[in-house]
């Protein structure tokens, strides 16, 4: 069976890597001219009161369900609710819609936006309610924010022209901008401005209700043509193409088969601070190189509230717990009752692990597509959100197995055309701060030129991978620590 890297790259000459109306321009040709292999189709939150549970339940299994807490929670229950739907201009009720997209987070409402903003008659399905809580620290960098869907105002909480870098506490140092380096939002609200944006476009949002399983084939599915998507509450809605936008734990990524290569754990506190506390915070950020191999914590004020966090590889819940107790002890904000403590699981797919299955693509976390070093995700989820929405679009118009199968694989072309070379570099980055954090502090807070980087990347004017390609100074750093590493046998 020809691999999906394979016949991507194949039919990747023709999309360029890039959306399907680029395809369409570049030739269709191309497209056209892509040998199929002839393969048929492969058959296819509960509430805690502390970080501690959060911690344990994350580690102990797959579900986010258990991992998120708070109005997570309510998202949980929210699967019970009647469901409600939402949308002035939607569409009907097609009976067969084109798309059904499953999950309502950045990449579910952005590839919603795509593919009805194409005329066609789009689904989008939400297990909470909107706005519902999303464990993140609600960092916006620039790529995330030209990835938004036109229309989209960012809810933003703050601003931050300031960074604070310590090691473990230690050898703080503090470096400014005098442009915004990045934004903050609240996940609540950005979610539910991205939802309203993909029902401005035409789509359908149904919210409170839960997807259970899609299935491509058997007696549900009355045609070859067709995705059968079955409700929690039994309810069954036949789509031309599925988007599997459920996150992290969701269930599309293991219909498909996405497998992952780096898992994290991340624990974040919503912290809520008398006004003499949050000046002291506004527009400045603090990162911490963590003692965890690979981690690091962060406070990101949102006006009278800050959000602390901290991350690193799963394995170890207790560590990372202790982590956050100590990073925030240490930062004197013990003393103020977070309003909300949760965890969640962050996940990074394999470079070749799938990213479709017959008429089924995945995108954002549940495609496992995060940034590796800093788990920076909601561009990820915005950009593959946009292209799996395009693509699904071509999928539905497919007449049979061997085109819908052409075009989901042109759809992972332009996935790793992009996203996947940036992540290729946040690995070795990754690799590198796991080895040798003292140095990233180093330069970081010491070489201007390594600031100046650092603050590009956050300001969206480049990206790691455009670094590491063009400025032969962080080439040959990179290089150099991929060896010492290789040396040191250690990954
Ligand atoms: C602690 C932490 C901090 C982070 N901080 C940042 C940050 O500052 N900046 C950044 O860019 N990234 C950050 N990230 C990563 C970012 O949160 C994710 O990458 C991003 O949310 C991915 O968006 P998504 O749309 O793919 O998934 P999600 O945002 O998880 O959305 C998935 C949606 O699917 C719904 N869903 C799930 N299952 C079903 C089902 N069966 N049926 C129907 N609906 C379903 C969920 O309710 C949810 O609304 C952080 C992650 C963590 C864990």
């Amino acid at each position: 069976m020809t691999s999906e890297n394979e016949a991507g790259n194949e039919a990747g000459e023709a999309a360029d890597g890039r959306s399907p109306g680029d395809a369409r321009d570049a030739g269709a040709d191309g497209t056209r001219d892509a040998t199929p292999d002839g393969t048929p189709e492969p058959a296819p939150d509960a509430r805690r009161d502390s970080a501690a549970g959060a911690a344990g339940d994350a580690e102990a299994g797959d579900s986010d369900d258990a991992a998120d807490t708070g109005e997570a929670g309510a998202a949980a229950d929210a699967g019970t609710a009647p469901a409600a739907e939402s949308g002035g201009e939607a569409a009907a009720d097609p009976g067969v819609w084109d798309v059904v997209v499953i999950g309502a987070g950045p990449a579910g409402a952005s590839a919603a936006y795509a593919a009805a903003g194409q005329g066609r008659s789009v689904l989008l399905l939400e297990r909470s309610e909107l706005p519902r809580y999303k464990t993140c620290g609600g960092g916006i960098i620039g790529l995330s924010r030209e990835a938004l869907p036109d229309g989209v105002e960012l809810p933003l909480r703050d601003r931050v022209n300031t960074v604070t870098f310590t090691m473990r506490g230690r050898l703080g140092r503090t470096r400014r901008s005098r442009r915004t380096l990045f934004g903050l939002v609240n996940r609540a609200e950005l979610d539910a401005r991205l939802a309203e944006a993909a029902q401005r476009a035409g789509a359908r949002l149904r919210t409170g209700v839960t997807v259970a399983r899609v299935e491509q084939h058997g007696p549900d599915v009355p045609d070859r043509r067709t995705v059968a998507v079955h409700l929690a509450d039994g309810e069954k809605v036949l789509a031309r193409a599925v988007v599997g936008a459920d996150g992290s734990a969701g269930r599309t990524s293991s219909h498909v088969g996405v497998e992952l290569e780096q898992v994290d754990l991340g624990l974040e506190a919503e912290i809520p601070v008398p006004p003499e506390v949050a000046d002291d915070w506004r527009g400045r950020v603090l990162i911490d190189w963590g003692p965890l191999p690979g981690s690091y914590g962060w406070v990101f004020p949102k006006g009278d509230t800050l959000t602390v966090g901290v991350i690193s590889a799963r394995g170890d819940g207790a560590a990372t717990k202790r982590y956050l107790e100590e990073f925030t002890a240490r930062l004197g904000l013990a003393g103020f009752e977070p309003s909300l403590s949760s965890g969640h699981l962050t996940r990074c797919r394999a470079h070749n692990s799938p990213l479709s299955r017959g008429r089924v693509v995945v995108c954002g976390d549940a495609a496992g597509l995060l940034e590796p070093w800093t788990r920076e995700g909601i561009s990820y989820a915005l950009r593959s959100g946009r292209l799996a929405g395009e693509w699904a679009v071509r999928i539905a118009e497919a007449q049979d197995a061997v085109d819908a199968r052409r075009q989901a694989l042109n759809y992972a072309f332009a996935v790793k055309a992009g996203l996947g070379v940036e992540m290729a570099v946040g690995r070795r980055l990754l690799a590198a701060f796991e080895r040798h954090p003292a140095v990233f502090h180093a330069v970081l807070t010491g070489f201007r030129p390594a600031w100046h980087m650092f603050a590009k990347v956050t300001q969206g004017t480049t990206t790691l991978g455009e670094i590491v390609r063009m400025h032969p100074v962080a080439h040959r750093t990179l290089t150099l620590l991929d060896r010492k590493g290789a040396l040191s046998g250690s990954r």
